[in-house]
C-alpha cells in the first residue's frame, strides 16, 4: 500500500517478494518504510526471509525497516538464519502487534487480535482521505467489525475451504478461517465500503466466492489476484445497500 510515496507492505507470503521487488525497482528492496505481518504461518511471511536476505547482502548497515508483528514472526525468522536473532534485529526493528494507534508516515496503524491457529492480527491503516483494513487468517468474530469500521477497502480472508468436497474439515472444533459469505457477513457488520475476498482455498472456483459473499454485502465485491492495483481514496463513497436480514 503507497500513500504519498510512504509504502507499507502487507504479508509476505510465498512467491511475493519478486513481485515486490519489480514494483520497487530494487533488487534490494530499496523504498519500503514498513512491513506489517499478521501471523506467523509461512503463507503470510516466509518471503520476509528473502527480503531479510536482500537487505543482509545487498544493503548492510542500512537503516532497519520497522517490522509490525505478533510474537513469532521474528523467531521464525531466525530459525531460518540458523539461530541469528541478532542478524535479524539489524534488518528488521520489531514492534509488536496488536498495540495501540501509531503514527506510521501519513498513515495511523491500528491492529486487533483475531482467532487463528496462531496469533494473528487483523490491521487497519487509515489517512484523511480513506481507510483500509485486512483481516489476515480469522474465525469469524466480533471484532472483525471494529477493524472494519466504514472502510474503504475491506480485505477479509474467505478461505472457503469446504468449497471442495473432498477438503479435509477444519482440525479444531471452532473453525479458525472464514467463507467467502462470512466475509460478506463481516463487512457488512462493519459498515465497508468495498469488500476484497482474498487467501482463497487451492482449486476454488473465486466467482462462487464472490457470489456467496454477495448474498450476505450489498457493496463491489472485489477478487485479490496477482498484480492488481486498486486506487484508493478516488471512488465516490456512496454506503452500499444493506441485506434486510443483517442491522448494522
Ligand atoms: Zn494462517
Amino acid at each position: 500500500m503507497e500513500e504519498k510515496g510512504f509504502r507499507v507492505v502487507l504479508d509476505l507470503g510465498y512467491g511475493t517478494l519478486p513481485r515486490l521487488l519489480e514494483l520497487l525497482g530494487s533488487v534490494v528492496g530499496d523504498g519500503i518504510d514498513a512491513v506489517v505481518i499478521t501471523h506467523r504461518h509461512p503463507d503470510h511471511m516466509i518471503d520476509l526471509h528473502g527480503l531479510f536476505r536482500a537487505r543482509w547482502f545487498g544493503r548492510r548497515g542500512a537503516p532497519s525497516i520497522p517490522l509490525y508483528s505478533p510474537p513469532g514472526v521474528l523467531e521464525r525468522l531466525a530459525t531460518l538464519e540458523e539461530g541469528d536473532a541478532e542478524a535479524v534485529r539489524q534488518v528488521f526493528d520489531w514492534r509488536e502487534t496488536p498495540s495501540g494507534r501509531i503514527a506510521l508516515g501519513p498513515l495511523h496503524l491500528e491492529t486487533w487480535a483475531l482467532p487463528h491457529f496462531v496469533p494473528n492480527v487483523g490491521v487497519r491503516l487509515s489517512c484523511a482521505d480513506f481507510t483500509l483494513a485486512y483481516t489476515g487468517d480469522t474465525g469469524l468474530d466480533p471484532t472483525l467489525a471494529d477493524l472494519g469500521r466504514d472502510a474503504d477497502l475491506y480485505i477479509v480472508e474467505a478461505t472457503s475451504r469446504d468449497q471442495q468436497p473432498d477438503t479435509p474439515p477444519s482440525p479444531t472444533a471452532k473453525p479458525l478461517l472464514l467463507s467467502a459469505r462470512e466475509a460478506g457477513r463481516a463487512a457488512t457488520a462493519a459498515g465497508a465500503h468495498r469488500l476484497m475476498l482474498t487467501h482463497f482455498w487451492p482449486g476454488n472456483d473465486r466467482e462462487q466466492s464472490r457470489a456467496e459473499a454477495a448474498a450476505e454485502f450489498g457493496g463491489e465485491i472485489l477478487l485479490a489476484a496477482e498484480g492488481l492495483v486498486v486506487p484508493l481514496g478516488t471512488q465516490p463513497r456512496a454506503d452500499p445497500p444493506r441485506p434486510a436480514h443483517f442491522p448494522r
